[in-house]
């Protein structure tokens, strides 16, 4: 299905890929859908400590749930609970048969293990997608028993779209993702390879990044440093999702957020752009409750 609204600005060239408007079609789909089948998705969300941004996005993560019709709970722990009492929670949801995703918020304190966390999670709770059986699943193109990891879920929508907007098939097309993280680049890249795409996966040590990003039909920039890909790096035509999210203070002390990608350079020749803020970051949210609303259907 289609959800992204697809829009092109007067006086420039590439359309922009509203992932705001995606998402929130994503989410009142399942929003109907759990008011029609009765089907009440449970989401529990563990937080460890108090960071500010991990306390921003739990709360966005539980209002998101809310609205969906899910039911929603938080467990805050503090920040020097023990690996043992972590574990302990994440057992007792794996057994509550009301909870169907289980997320436990990275980062997590240097004390705890995030592997040892991530492993205890139920696969078949692990909404995140981070599980190595969920991971390997995606690898081995079991796509439809695993959960898939969200950030790269909502960019593959993204990008479907655009090829739809655009009237072009994925299928042999080159692809650039540039980063090789276990969140993003390396499941994303899993999903445009099933895809039919060559997928090529650049990363700190690529030589010359430039020339390899000047071959690709679809580029997804997730990195982490402001508008780094440049505009004439970027093959006239091409479909970009940037992923990234950088907050930049400008000399009047204001902050905004910029992507990895050098947003106005590429307006004049690319096909297709995701903007940031409203592009691809909106998504996540929407595929975890997607993914939840899977879990709690396979639980049923
Ligand atoms: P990460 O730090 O784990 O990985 C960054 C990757 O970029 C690494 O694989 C590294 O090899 C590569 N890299 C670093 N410098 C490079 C260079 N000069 N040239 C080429 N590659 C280089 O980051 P991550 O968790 O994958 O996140 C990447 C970006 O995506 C960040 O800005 C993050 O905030 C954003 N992000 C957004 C969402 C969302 O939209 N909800 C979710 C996750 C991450």
């Amino acid at each position: 299905m289609n959800d992204a609204q697809i829009l092109r600005p007067s006086g420039q060239q590439a359309l922009l890929i509203d992932g705001k408007a995606a998402a929130a079609a994503i989410t009142a789909r399942l929003g109907a859908e759990v008011a029609r089948t009765g089907l009440k998705p449970g989401l529990a969300v563990v937080l460890v400590g108090a960071d500010p941004a991990s306390q921003v996005y739990v709360k966005s993560k539980g209002k998101m749930a809310h609205a969906c019709g899910f039911h929603s709970v938080q467990v805050d722990l503090p920040a020097d609970v023990s690996e043992e009492v972590l574990l302990g929670h994440v057992a007792r949801l794996n057994a509550d048969p009301a909870i169907h995703g289980i997320l436990v918020q990275m980062p997590l304190p240097a004390h705890i293990d995030p592997a040892r966390v991530i492993d205890a999670i139920s696969p078949a709770k692990d909404v995140d997608g981070f599980h190595p059986l969920n991971v390997g699943r995606l690898a081995s193109g079991a796509t439809a028993s695993a959960l898939v990891a969200c950030t790269p879920a909502g960019a593959m929508v993204l990008i479907e779209a655009a090829a739809a907007a655009l009237g072009r098939s994925l299928r042999g097309m080159e692809v650039v993702v540039i980063g090789r993280s276990n969140i993003v680049g390396k499941p994303m890249a899993q999903l445009l390879l099933q895809r039919d795409m060559t997928v090529t996966i650049a990363h700190s040590r690529t030589v010359d990044l430039a020339a390899v990003v000047r071959r690709a039909d679809v580029v997804v920039a997730a990195v982490g440093r402001p508008e780094m890909v440049r505009g004439v790096w970027l093959k006239p035509g091409a479909i970009v999702v940037d992923v990234g999210i950088n907050r930049l203070v400008g000399e009047d002390g204001k902050s905004r957020l910029v992507g990895d990608v050098a947003f106005a350079e590429t307006l004049d020749h690319v096909a297709a752009i995701t903007p940031v803020p409203g592009g691809a970051g909106p998504m996540t949210i929407a595929m975890l409750m997607q993914n939840t609303f899977e879990a709690a259907k396979r639980a049923s």
